[in-house]
């Protein structure tokens, strides 16, 4: 793995020995694990956002495969983004790195707000990982083949800037693969439910789990928006990429989404 370039977050230089030369900020790491975050204070919340992800990932392991994560699900994932062949690839909120895991590709990268998370991805993934939030990416222009980003997009705090940042380091012709859960009713949510754990297949196990863990852990994730898929798509072409392919669950092999709330798009810079 090639290791990146690290540039400021916020001026867009390189940084020496994670000093940036222009704003004098010195950045540090733990464990090996670069903390990137902006001084801009429009991001101040950022950082008990990934304090919050600190202690979600810490002491437990596989924390979205109840979330629709399967293997089958991350490999038809990761063929989407290898299906032009990238030479680098750049996960946005890469997790335990489940699907940098799966990406076959010469350079990889991942950023995540938790460096708990990034130590996790870099140990299963063999891509290097640092913490950064997509509105200010720590990263060159025109730098990587195909960046990809699951279940994050919802997260964003400004989400044209950090698409926009997506489009920066993407390479022309490069390709940005995301998938959303768009906004669902509550009606909506518990015919959801219903069909993941009662019918057509009762799964009583996981539902029992699923609901301990509401219960235990109550984790109710910083989420800033909902998205249909007219909105996301009007940030992401105002951002100056081209929507190729929307995938909703019944375009996808069967089993592979878990709702009609969940949605693929492909994009590329062109
Ligand atoms: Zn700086």
């Amino acid at each position: 793995m090639n290791p990146p370039t690290f540039l400021c977050p916020d001026c867009k230089v390189s940084l020496v020995d994670l000093n940036c030369p222009s704003c004098g900020a010195t950045y540090e790491s733990k464990n090996g694990i670069a903390i990137l975050l902006p001084r801009d204070k429009k991001y101040a919340s950022v950082v008990s956002i990934a304090s919050f992800y600190d202690d979600f990932y810490s002491g437990q392991e596989g924390v979205w495969e109840d979330q629709g994560r399967t293997p089958q699900f991350i490999r038809y994932f990761a063929d989407l983004v290898l299906s032009h062949a990238p030479n680098s690839v750049f996960e946005v909120g890469c997790g335990e790195g489940r699907v940098l895991a799966a990406l076959s590709a010469p350079t990889k990268s991942g950023a995540d707000l938790s460096w708990r998370a990034c130590e996790k991805a870099e140990k299963s993934s063999n891509a290097k990982c640092f913490v950064a939030t997509c509105e200010r990416l720590p990263l060159p222009d025109a730098s990587y083949d195909a960046v990809l980003s699951i279940g994050v997009m919802e997260h964003f705090i400004d989400d044209l800037e950090a698409t926009r940042e997506i489009a920066r380091i993407l390479k022309d012709q490069g390709r940005y693969v995301f998938l959303i859960h768009t906004r669902l009713t509550t009606a909506q949510k518990l015919l959801q439910k219903f069909r993941e754990y009662l019918f057509p297949r009762p799964r009583l196990i996981a539902l029992s789990k699923w609901i301990f863990k509401k219960l235990t852990r109550p984790s109710a994730q910083p989420i800033q928006r909902g998205y249909t898929i007219a909105t996301a798509t009007a940030c992401v072409e105002s951002a100056g990429l081209r929507i190729e392919r929307i995938i909703r669950q019944n375009d996808a092999p069967r089993g592979i989404l878990i709702g009609p709330h969940v949605v693929i798009f492909e994009t590329s810079k062109s």
